[in-house]
């Protein structure tokens, strides 16, 4: 069977393991004879998956009392409105690194007051605002660890004196996080655990019911909580296959020994976009992401943007493209990347330099 060198930024690369367990489960649900699909999703069998998925998340996380695991549909995007709806009264502070940070600050304009707290937009947001202060007179302030079109990201769990929200959907599950940092982390599953149509939250439950607002049943997080994640049918497909792919970040050691391997092999793509003369790459140092790798080609190699793509291809590469805002080529290396695939792209950016010196 063909295996592509799978840079998608999401959907993007699982598991393989992951992905044939799926397969599995689609034909024959633990000999139930019948599909996954075709369940109650108040079966027993499928409360099993529930628990040990929300299970996964507790211990792979090392999320403490007081917090719940809920997953939800609509995406990351759902949870921009989300996060508003069930925690602004009065202000709220968001730190402006990219498309989806300011999203986020969208929703929130619409229901109350929020504001940029700090903004990278003079630099297209090429790296991480610092030096600023995080106001104390917010309900809360929100983040996006991981900015997937720029390839910046915040490697430490920061401090905050107000509720700290971030939107992790691009590099949950790639490094330890201490979650007690953190009042809430939400994203999409479909970067790093999982297919899309299944949205994961963390939230520690004394923040809710703070807000004076009437909340819809449907984004109300109590409702969730309250329900275990089925006060409406939930996306089953997606919750197994994060299962499986929960399950693989498990056997792989941890997320301890996955972060050292993303580290090697953010390293090993860097290294090459920094020796080579022909690339050069867009974020600034200290701020690049250990998921999403962004480059261009170096200004005396312009023209040669377009004959790399194809090379690339030719090569076996896929999803290389930058997103259209920052132009040049991306490779998101997620945590089911194997480091044959970026070696394989390092390969082709050597062979291309030879061939033009
Ligand atoms: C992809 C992405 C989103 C959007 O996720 P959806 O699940 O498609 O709504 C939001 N934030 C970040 C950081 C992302 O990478």
């Amino acid at each position: 069977m063909k295996i592509a060198h799978n840079f998608n930024a999401g959907p993007c690369v699982l598991p393989r393991e992951a992905v044939d367990a799926a397969i599995e489960s689609l034909k024959d649900f633990k000999g139930t004879g019948m599909s996954v699909i075709e369940m109650s999703h108040r079966s027993k069998e499928w409360e099993a998956v529930m628990d040990e998925c929300r299970n996964l998340w507790k211990e792979l996380l090392n999320i403490p009392e007081g917090y719940h695991v809920l997953f939800l549909g609509g995406g990351a995007s759902m949870q921009f409105l989300y996060v508003a709806m069930n925690l602004l009264e009065n202000k709220a502070g968001y730190l402006e690194t990219g498309v989806w940070a300011k999203k986020a600050l969208k929703e929130a304009k619409a229901l109350g007051s929020a504001v940029a707290v700090a903004s990278s937009a003079d630099k297209n947001y090429s790296y991480i605002p610092k030096g600023y202060e995080i106001p104390t007179d917010l309900d809360y302030f929100h983040i996006t660890t991981n900015n997937t079109i720029y390839g910046t990201e915040i490697h430490t769990d920061m401090d905050s004196p107000v509720n700290l929200v971030a939107d992790m959907s691009s590099d949950i599950m790639s490094r330890p996080v201490d979650v007690s940092k953190y009042a809430l982390i939400y994203g999409g599953a479909q970067k790093n655990v999982g297919p899309a149509g299944v949205t994961f939250v963390i939230v520690r439950e004394d923040i809710l019911g703070k807000v004076s607002r009437y909340i819809p049943t449907m984004l109300d997080y109590r409702t969730h909580i309250e329900n275990d994640s089925m006060f409406n049918t939930p996306p089953v497909f997606s919750i197994m296959v994060m299962n499986e792919t929960l399950k693989w970040v498990k056997r792989s050691g941890g997320l301890e020994k996955i972060y050292q391997i993303n580290k090697d092999k953010a390293q090993l793509l860097y290294n090459e976009i920094d020796r080579n003369k022909m690339f050069k790459g867009t974020a600034a140092t200290e701020d690049r992401s250990l998921m999403n790798i962004c480059f261009v080609m170096a200004d005396e190699y312009k023209e040669k943007e377009a004959e790399f793509m194809t090379f690339a291809k030719e090569r076996g590469m896929v999803g290389i493209k930058g997103h259209r805002s920052v132009g040049g080529f991306r490779a998101s290396t997620y945590n089911a990347c194997p480091v044959e695939s970026i070696k394989a792209l390092v390969d082709c950016m050597q062979e291309f330099e030879k061939l033009n010196s």
